[in-house]
């Protein structure tokens, strides 16, 4: 599955996975139902299979059979690299790419790092990709609520050194808990070197969050607040279950100041269903508000790291000595 996108920080999506085993947006309690489904790999999902597909229909149609059974579909990074390069040309929808290399989103469909996906077949799909004559042109952006589990493929299949410049590696923040308890910042930060643009996703934002002191090491972040599903209606259970929760602006405003500080790109991709300015919430007309001519002037960031990225990605031979001193 290969999708040119409407997400405003990259050109396409591509999903060598399908399926994920969970996060904290997807959670199931002991009686098996769900306390919170804003995941929206989850939700379509349990749509395709609302309508009547059985497992292996769910498959032929590129999806894992189910959510939650994280399925491989091999050849699918490969068939996004053989697409034309981008380098050097303008993007009339999304101008902040303009001269970038084609930037693909891998893995938003699902959590390429779920326990059950052996790193065998990742080294293989995605940096092996990456890495091809095809996949050196384009810009791979790895996102993942599992960093501790990126950072151990980095150490056992790359031998913890030689991260392809042009694969990004990247994780996700919704709230403070990701940054301490969880310490995604940190299991992201032994991904790669100091050539390796690692970025943050803040989004969906929950709460307020500061990464104060927890920038180093960090190319790129991007922000957002949540998004509504279109099915849900305020008042009634679904909404309780789907619905976006609120996203301050002040929260925008400094995360925007400490990236500034740090000297980090800064990239305010929505502010989703429910933002709201000094306790009013905006009408916005963009369902995920993420049109820029609707937001206070000061927040129309969209800062890209512009790294070059012709022609970069060559994977090092990686010489490790152990133990020969
Ligand atoms: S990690 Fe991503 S794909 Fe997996 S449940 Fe969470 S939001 Fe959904």
């Amino acid at each position: 599955m290969s999708v040119h996108t409407a997400i405003q920080w990259c050109d396409d999506t591509v999903n060598p996975v399908m399926g994920c085993c969970g996060c904290e947006l997807w959670r199931r309690e002991t009686d098996g139902t769900f306390r919170r489904c804003s995941c929206y790999a989850g939700l379509l999902h349990r749509l395709r299979a609302a309508g009547g597909a059985t497992p292996s229909q769910m498959i032929d149609k590129g999806y894992a059979p189910f959510f939650e059974q994280p399925h491989k579909f091999p050849g699918r990074m490969m068939t996004m690299a053989r697409t034309a390069s981008l380098t050097d040309m303008r993007r009339y929808d999304k101008p902040w790419l303009d001269g970038m290399p084609r930037m693909i989103f891998v893995s938003d469909m699902g959590d390429a790092l779920s326990k059950s996906i052996d790193l065998e077949f990742l080294h293989a799909e995605i940096i092996d990709t990456a890495t091809s004559p095809e996949g050196s042109q384009h810009i791979w952006l790895w996102l993942t609520k599992q960093p501790q589990r990126m950072a151990a493929f980095f150490a056992e299949q790359l031998g913890g050194c030689g991260w392809p410049t042009n694969v990004w590696p990247g994780t996700s923040i919704t709230a403070q808990e990701s940054v301490g308890r969880l310490r995604r910042v940190d299991h992201l930060r032994r991904v790669g070197d100091e050539r390796t643009v690692r970025f943050l996703s803040v989004e969906p934002q929950l709460e307020h969050v500061s990464l104060a002191g927890n920038l180093t090491g960090i190319g790129w972040v991007i922000q957002g607040g949540e998004s509504e599903n279109k099915r849900t209606t305020p008042g009634t259970p679904e909404y309780d279950e789907y619905g976006a929760r609120p996203f301050d602006l002040s929260w925008a405003r400094s995360l925007r100041e400490e990236c500034r500080d740090a000297g980090v790109p800064y990239f305010l991709k929505q502010l989703g269903t429910r933002a709201h300015d000094g306790g009013e919430q905006l009408k916005l007309r963009d369902r995920h508000g993420g049109d820029w001519d609707e937001w206070p002037a000061d927040l129309r960031v969209r800062d890209v790291p512009h790294t070059g990225g012709r022609g970069r990605a060559k994977k090092r031979l990686c010489v490790v000595s152990r133990g020969l001193s």
